[in-house]
């Protein structure tokens, strides 16, 4: 876990006395108030980020925490000279992972969180999906998926945070090429082929 911290530059106006003032006191350093009722506050967000997160994991089993398209966003690798796709997840961006949503009605509308529930589990695009991620991602979304259903989601985010841990920073290790984005980015940089663990 760890704590992210910023002041926002700028003041918001929000109404004096509303419940929201109540939920933000402890965040919030009160600048002045106005006889209009109305007052100004700069606004200190504290936000708390588990590095492996239960939103991050995909209906189809994928963690998203491990991504190369979400490890690019969080580390912010364009503005370190790096040019790689940014993903917020799958489910923030409300499934519109390429992977498997376009093909399948359930995911589209909603019907499952997870896979499994789902009474074609595994399914021929499911099982296309993680023949590929065994073969070169060194991880299984259906191994994943029986995971969660047999033993439960958090310690399948335990687990998850120890497999995919940098040994050197203790950052997370992308499935997709084997680098830590927080560390290694020079690694990342030469890289070659970015979506493989080893160069040819
Ligand atoms: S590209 Fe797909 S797997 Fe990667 S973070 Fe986005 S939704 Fe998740
Ligand atoms: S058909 Fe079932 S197993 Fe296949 S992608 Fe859709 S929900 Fe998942
Ligand atoms: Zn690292």
């Amino acid at each position: 876990m760890y704590i992210l911290a910023y002041w926002e530059r700028c003041y918001i106006t929000i109404a004096h006395d509303s419940e929201l003032c109540t939920l933000l006191t402890p965040t919030l350093t009160q600048i002045d108030s106005y006889r209009t009722g109305v007052c100004r506050f700069k606004i200190l967000y504290i936000i708390v980020v588990e590095v492996m997160n239960e939103e991050l994991i995909a209906p189809c089993g994928m963690n998203c925490a491990i991504c190369s398209g979400y490890l690019a966003y969080h580390h912010d690798v364009k503005s370190k000279g790096i040019r790689m796709p940014y993903c917020i997840g799958c489910r923030p961006r409300d499934k519109k992972c390429a992977f498997l949503k376009k093909r399948c009605e359930l995911l589209i509308s909603n019907k499952v969180r997870y896979c499994y529930e789902c009474s074609s589990f595994p399914c021929e695009g499911l099982k296309h999906l993680d023949n590929r991620y065994r073969t070169y991602f060194k991880m299984s979304m259906i191994e994943n998926l029986e995971y969660i259903k047999n033993i439960g989601i958090k310690p399948f985010l335990e687990k998850q945070e120890e497999k995919w841990k940098c040994p050197k920073c203790g950052e997370v290790i992308c499935c997709h090429n084997g680098l830590c984005f927080n560390c290694s980015l020079d690694g990342l940089r030469q890289k070659k082929q970015k979506y493989r663990w080893e160069d040819k």
